[in-house]
């Protein structure tokens, strides 16, 4: 291992491995790696999502119960006992110059190996117990240098990076740590000229901290405003460099060809005279941006989002006809099979009697039927292929596709797009989505994108209210199910898990079948989930949508766009192991005809109900509820954007990082105004960046 200090070595780079890290080898390389962290700027890059504060660590004499506190000390004496459960238990006491302070950890039996008497440590977390005899409980535990040496775990304020399985918060700091002289060498990308261009002039109220200095006060600073300024200094760089990706996607897309449809008023009539209600207020604003975004020489790239329920399939089929009517291939994409057959079923009664040639491709379908399906497709013999993703995969080939649309995407921000390309020369694009996403993601994830709001509901639904149910209303639960079902109406009965073996004290889809089945003998009860063939699940699916089952018990696989107005009840059991935005999601699946509907969202959880059950049964308005999922789960939260589709940042936070989005943007698009864009000397390197995000996240796609 190449030692950084050690002489005659070159000095660290910012483009060096992070494997050229002291304690970093190969295989924790590869773990960095899921980071998004590769070079060591990658690495001074990577904002901590907090900080602990060791600044002062206390005496153990003053240890005081409840509180947070960092120890320094020796350790005295250490043991591992096994609890009769097989539990490894850890214990040792840790001395100071003024008492001795007995530590405790359950589960992590390593920690026994390298807590050897006369080994300096540092602890971290609660106090359980002051006093004369203090305790701490599973504090976090670092082994620390004999001598007094800086160190980066202890006496500041100590950085906990975004963690990933293998790679502990020491481990990360200790590499940012060493990390740190090639901060110096770090090469602005952004140019002052262009921080200049930002409205306000600056990030923020205070002059902007050099590079080298946002490095090391992003992860040790000295105060933590010092932390938040260097953090929004790199989330500046970050968002400029996403802007013009960004902004580059839309220009390229403005300079790609596609076929433009006509439309005609006899086109239109023809169209709307194969639905079975009139279009909505809001399904005809939709109609209206697509006609002009169809009949364009240039690829349409839009996104229809729109809460559950709001009618998103009509405008989906109005443009597939359209494309057909202008002698075209239309793909309609769903994400699941129960959709893509369900969506199968409503083109079929919708196109009855039509010329309409509509195939169907489900991933499940392979051999002979399908290869003549495909052939099919490729000589130009069916103009509408819905289905899944099968539709999209390399073996199909299009004869003249003009038009995709995606249904669902709940994650089909611009990493997720690259799938399309090469379908068709430039194929215009609908993305649907029932997922309502904060403004703020909205605008990373889909930023290249137009976007659509589907709002409010079509006519003659009934209302839907929503009861947040505790574990001792299970007999009125299933009282009010029960009535439903008298009333001839269905229930759905959603869980989080298939089998119980899936995690221990969990109430499961299978054992709740059969619950709901002695509860309710008289009804039929049918279970749907994930591992069952595809052609099971279809006929539960069928039999309940027909009517033949009364309950369907199922796990989340009904979560997306199922359609059966009869259903009028649903209980989502262990609700508090959902997120707020899916809890919103599968609710959807009620309330869809005259009858309206009731969601009982059943909360095992120990404690009180989690305030975030509350929230749905104020609100029923989607984008509250986005809002509310993004604050309640902490902001910043990667995970979170991922699962917006958004691509996860190193630095930059959302929401509230939107005055600095907002900073970025104009500044890209300034950039791109000008004459020479990105090709600007003084931008080569902005320029690269460009270019290496544009790689790590998907190929110009999108039609880009
Ligand atoms: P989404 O996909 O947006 O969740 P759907 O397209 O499945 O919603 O539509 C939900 C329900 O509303 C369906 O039963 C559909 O037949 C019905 N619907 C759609 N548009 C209208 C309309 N204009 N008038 C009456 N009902 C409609
Ligand atoms: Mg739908």
């Amino acid at each position: 291992m190449t030692r950084p200090d050690a002489a005659g070595t070159a000095p660290l780079e910012p483009s060096d491995a992070v494997a050229r890290l002291p304690g970093v080898g190969a295989a924790r390389a590869e773990v960095f790696a899921r980071l998004g962290v590769r070079t060591l700027e990658d690495l001074l890059r990577l904002a901590p999502r907090r900080f602990e504060d060791r600044r002062a660590p206390c005496p153990v004499e003053a240890l005081v119960a409840g509180a947070e506190v960092a120890v320094v000390g020796v350790v005295g004496s250490s043991r591992t006992i096994r609890a009769r459960t097989g539990l490894a238990i850890v214990e040792a006491t840790v001395a100071d110059a003024t008492g001795e302070v007995r530590a405790r950890w359950f589960n992590q039996p390593w920690l026994g190996r390298s807590l050897v008497a006369g080994v300096r440590v540092v602890l971290f977390g609660a106090v359980t117990r002051g006093g004369p005899r203090p305790e701490m409980v599973s504090p976090s535990v670092e082994r620390l240098p004999p001598d007094d040496a800086p160190h980066p775990s202890v006496g500041r304020l100590v950085p906990v990076h975004p963690l990933t399985t293998g790679l502990s918060a020491a481990a990360v700091r200790r590499a940012a740590w060493a990390a740190l002289p090639a901060a110096a060498r770090l090469d602005d990308i952004v140019p002052s000229r262009l921080l200049d261009l930002a409205p306000s002039g600056r990030l923020d109220d205070g002059p902007l901290p050099p590079l080298a200095d946002a490095a090391r006060d992003l992860h040790f600073p000295a105060a933590e405003p010092d932390a938040e300024r260097a953090r929004r200094r790199f989330a500046f760089d970050e968002l400029l460099v996403h802007e013009l990706l960004l902004a580059r996607r839309r220009a390229a897309r403005a300079s790609t060809a596609a076929t433009p449809f006509r439309f005609t008023p006899e086109l239109e009539r023809r169209i709307r005279a194969r639905f079975p209600f009139r279009l909505t207020d809001a399904q005809e604003r939709a109609v209206v941006a697509l006609r002009a975004d169809l009949g364009r020489p240039t690829p349409m790239s839009r996104l229809l989002q729109g809460d559950v329920g709001a009618g998103k399939t009509l405008v989906a089929v109005y443009a597939c006809l359209a494309c057909v009517a202008n002698r075209r291939q239309a793909a309609f994409v769903a994400p699941t099979e129960v959709l893509a057959r369900q969506h199968e079923a409503t083109l079929r009664r919708w196109l009855e009697g039509s010329e309409v040639r509509v195939e169907a491709l489900y991933g499940a379908r392979r051999g002979k039927a399908r290869e003549a399906v495909i052939e099919r497709i490729a000589r130009g013999e069916v103009d509408l292929v819905v289905g899944t993703h099968a539709v999209l995969s390399r073996d199909v080939a299009f004869d003249r596709l003009s038009l995709v649309v995606v249904d669902e995407q709940h994650k089909f921000g611009v990493e997720q797009r690259r799938e399309l390309v090469g379908k068709g020369a430039a194929p215009h694009l609908l993305v649907m989505t029932a997922t309502p996403i904060p403004r703020t993601l909205a605008m990373v994830a889909y930023g290249d994108l137009d976007v659509t709001v589907l709002d409010g509901v079509p006519p003659g639904r009934g209302p839907r209210t929503t009861w947040v149910a505790a574990p001792a209303d299970g007999p009125r639960v299933f009282e009010r199910v029960r009535a439903e079902l008298r009333a001839g109406r269905q229930a759905f009965v959603v869980y989080p898990l298939v089998e119980e073996s899936d995690k221990a004290g969990l109430r499961d889809a299978t054992a709740g079948r059969d619950a709901w089945a002695r509860a309710l003998p008289a009804a039929r009860v049918g279970l749907v989930h994930g591992r069952q063939k595809a052609a099971e699940r279809q006929a539960v699916m069928a039999a309940f949508r027909a009517g033949g089952l009364d309950v369907l018990v199922a796990t989340v696989v009904v979560e997306v766009g199922v359609d059966v107005p009869n259903a009028t009840v649903l209980v989502v059991e262990h609700a508090e192991r959902f997120g707020l935005s899916q809890l919103h999601q599968l609710r959807g699946r009620v309330g869809r005809g005259a009858g309206g509907g009731l969601c009982v969202l059943m909360d095992r959880s120990a404690g009180p109900t989690p305030a975030r059950l509350d929230v749905l049964a104020r609100t029923e308005d989607g984008f509250e509820i986005a809002e509310e999922d993004l604050r309640l789960r902490g902001a910043g939260d990667l995970f979170g954007t991922r699962q917006h589709g958004a691509p996860a940042f190193a630095a930059a936070r959302l929401p509230e990082d939107l005055p600095v989005l907002l900073r970025a943007r104009a500044v890209a698009r300034a950039v791109l105004a000008d004459r020479r864009g990105l090709d600007a000397p003084d931008l080569a390197a902005l320029a690269a960046r460009v270019r290496a995000r544009e790689a790590a996240i998907g190929d110009v796609a999108a039609g880009g």
